[in-house]
């Protein structure tokens, strides 16, 4: 099998299996626990705290664990914007995830708050100036995403952190996708969500940075877990294993993304030069070291990775993070690609394990997958 969704999940990493297994078996305390076992387990946190902290450039106290990418979301975006009295006026992009966007809806509904949607052009990218041109003085919270997870444009959420900061609102970017691939400390953003699941760590663990003296309403209400940010006894594994995904991921970032974007460049081109009709989709510079997707008009999407998993090739139609959705990628609707080309949308995406040999092999099924469902589209409408 050849996987080509680390967009959608990871496998754990052994090492990450290795450094979470002490706390899942012998060393099972309760953080809060006043005993040795609990003292081991809060040891145990405190130190990947450090670690992730140290990812964003952070003070440990700036880390708030949670339960993955959509909770670090909803706590940023729905925490941040009650708990700042400022305004309530929202501003996201056109192409962020479900989790940002289902929360503004939710402020909207519950709360009175009225977003703008910035548009992106046909990369994808949003241009900071639209985002100058619609902050107002009652803007809360300004959220643009670092990395999209369906077509990997990399948003220049500096300079949008910098226009947010200069009306005295807040900055939040879903660093989901980015984490691993771009340095996070260099970004000024004063909350970012990640997710452990797509570095390397089981899925159920997150962090959410925010920046500290911040108000943040929170979710979770209970013991007062995280300073009071996020209640709930501590996913001690999951954090430990966040935190050693992180180690590694972090240790040979820079390297990891040389290397794959370069082998993500040329399956690109051979794709471009090989698959009859294929269109790339998201910019060709400026793009997320790991994503190569693309748009077939005249196939299906969902038909050519049917192809391409009979083939052994595992990818994804988009992204994998809407349940059961039939409709167009708000993503590329945003874009400006039609409906039905929009259908044909194929996302691959890599880790830093990938191979040339495997993107070669991918690419040579991916010619015949697309043959194959022209073949047959044309044999039953043709
Ligand atoms: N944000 C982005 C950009 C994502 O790609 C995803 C998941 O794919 C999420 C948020 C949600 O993360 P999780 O699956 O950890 O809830």
């Amino acid at each position: 099998m050849i996987y080509l969704d680390a967009a959608a999940t990871t496998a754990v990493r052994r090492e990450v299996l290795e450094a979470m297994w002490p706390y899942l078996t012998g060393d099972f305390g309760n953080p809060s626990s006043h005993h040795e076992l609990g003292e081991t387990a809060s040891a145990g946190v405190m130190d990947a705290r450090a670690t992730v902290a140290d990812l964003f450039g952070a003070r440990p106290s700036e880390v708030v664990f949670t339960s993955g990418g959509t909770e670090s979301d909803n706590l940023a975006i729905t925490g941040l914007a009650l708990g700042n009295p400022r305004g309530r006026h929202l501003v996201i992009s056109a192409v962020e995830h479900e989790a940002v966007q289902e929360s503004c809806a939710y402020l909207e509904r519950f709360h009175g708050f009225d977003t703008t949607v910035v548009g992106v052009d046909e990369f994808g990218v949003v241009d900071p100036a639209a985002v100058a041109a619609v902050l107002r003085p009652d803007t809360t919270l300004v959220s643009v995403m670092l990395a999209n997870n369906e077509v990997g444009a990399v948003q220049p959420v500096r300079e949008i952190a910098a226009l947010t900061h200069g009306v005295g609102a807040v900055m939040h970017t879903d660093a989901v996708q980015g984490a691993g691939w771009i340095d996070l400390r260099e970004l000024d953003a004063d909350a970012i969500s990640i997710s452990g699941h797509k570095l390397g760590a089981p899925k159920g663990i997150g962090a959410l940075y925010v920046r500290r003296r911040l108000p943040l309403e929170p979710l979770i209400h209970g013991g007062g877990q995280e300073r009071g940010r996020r209640s709930g006894t501590e996913n001690v594994p999951g954090i430990v294993a966040l935190a050693a995904a992180i180690r590694l991921s972090e240790g040979s970032r820079a390297a990891g993304a040389a290397r794959v974007s370069a082998l993500r460049d040329d399956f690109i081109t051979e794709v471009l030069d090989t698959v009859v009709g294929a269109q790339l989709t998201g910019p060709r510079q400026g793009r997320l070291a790991s994503n190569a997707s693309f748009c077939f008009p005249g196939t299906s999407g969902e038909s050519i990775l049917l192809e391409l998993g009979r083939r052994g090739v595992i990818c994804s139609a988009g992204s994998a993070c809407a349940v059961g959705s039939d409709e167009p990628s708000h993503v590329l609707l945003a874009m400006g690609i039609q409906p039905e080309v929009a259908q044909t949308a194929v996302r691959f995406s890599l880790d830093s394990t990938v191979t040339a040999e495997q993107l070669r092999e991918a690419a040579g099924h991916l010619a015949e997958a697309s043959l194959a469902v022209r073949t047959l589209g044309s044999s039953l409408f043709g």
